[in-house]
């Protein structure tokens, strides 16, 4: 399995040749008309490396869209099971290439959202979407893989009263399982209860095995929440947070992040789904997988 750097090399190439062409200071208006194209260019480089989108046989698109600030280094120390053998031998001292990402499917036309990520803590989607000429409102359907605040506080916007709802029009799905644990035995709750409140009124309910509208399937993968589910819909799986350091996991799935909640189901569920995955030739879509968001 390797991640899919096609979109990451282009833009670096592409960022390392327009570094080139801003040496020299003479200006004459030919350099200056240079410079504002390289600017311009510089620009879109920069927009693309937040995002990729990806074909699936059927014509459904699906699109990675960064939603963390920057990069993200997910630190050592994230990853206690790891030894400090094993961890040194990545070479990665300063960290594990990650991402806060969501995955925007379009599928018979209609726009379908996994996760919603960080949201007024500091996400960046909502200026992603507008740049893909993508209007909130045109979102109907919602598909959540878990109730951590990085992948739902992005449904809401803050208010002078409380939240209101950043996706008017759509339906937000959570699974059955997941919902009843935050709701009734883990404590820190507040932000969770708020969030799913304010879509009370659109909010449905699954079970794993379910398939959702346009084919797309829920699957138990639980361990890091008590209702971690990922989703397939033909060759793409999203896995939701199977992975938080995917240079270190992918071989090694017998290592957890701390944030996992159920150490042993959560090493479970990764060796499950990276075996499915494999099995099925599937391309994953990790919500904390590195640029650019797929993994196959
Ligand atoms: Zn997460």
């Amino acid at each position: 399995m390797k991640i899919l750097f096609n979109a990451a090399i282009t833009a670096t190439l592409a960022a390392t040749i327009l570094g080139c062409s801003n040496n020299g200071s003479a200006q004459t208006s030919k350099e200056t008309q240079q410079a504002a194209t390289a600017e311009t260019s510089q620009e879109a480089v920069q927009a693309s490396s937040d995002y990729k989108t990806i074909t699936l046989s059927d014509g459904a698109s699906v699109t990675w869209i960064k939603d963390n600030a920057g990069d993200k280094l997910n630190p050592r120390d994230l990853f206690s099971d790891a030894s400090d053998s094993l961890y040194n031998s990545l070479n990665l001292a300063d960290g594990i290439p990650a991402s806060v990402s969501t995955f925007l499917m379009k599928a018979d036309g209609e726009y379908v959202l996994f996760d919603a990520g960080l949201g007024d803590f500091g996400g960046q989607m909502a200026n992603h979407l507008k740049e893909l000429n993508v209007n909130p409102d045109d979102i109907k359907l919602i598909y959540l893989t878990h109730l951590h605040v990085d992948h739902i506080s992005g449904l809401v916007k803050k208010t002078e009263t409380g939240f209101e709802k950043v996706f008017k029009n759509a339906t937000v799905y959570v699974g059955q399982v997941e919902k009843d644990a935050w709701f009734n035995d883990i404590e820190k709750n507040d932000l969770q209860k708020a969030i799913l409140g304010v879509y009370s009124d659109k909010l449905k309910l699954f079970a794993f095995g379910d398939i959702l509208p346009h084919e797309v399937e829920a699957i138990d993968a639980i361990g890091h929440t008590p209702g971690h589910t990922v989703f397939r819909h033909k060759e793409l799986l999203v896995i939701g947070d199977l992975m938080h350091g995917y240079a270190l996991q992918i071989n090694h799935p017998e290592i957890n992040s701390n944030y996992d909640m159920d150490k042993a189901k959560s090493i479970e569920s990764r060796k499950k789904i990276l075996e499915y995955a494999k099995a099925n030739k599937l391309t994953m879509a990790g919500m904390h997988l590195p640029t650019p968001g797929f993994a196959e």
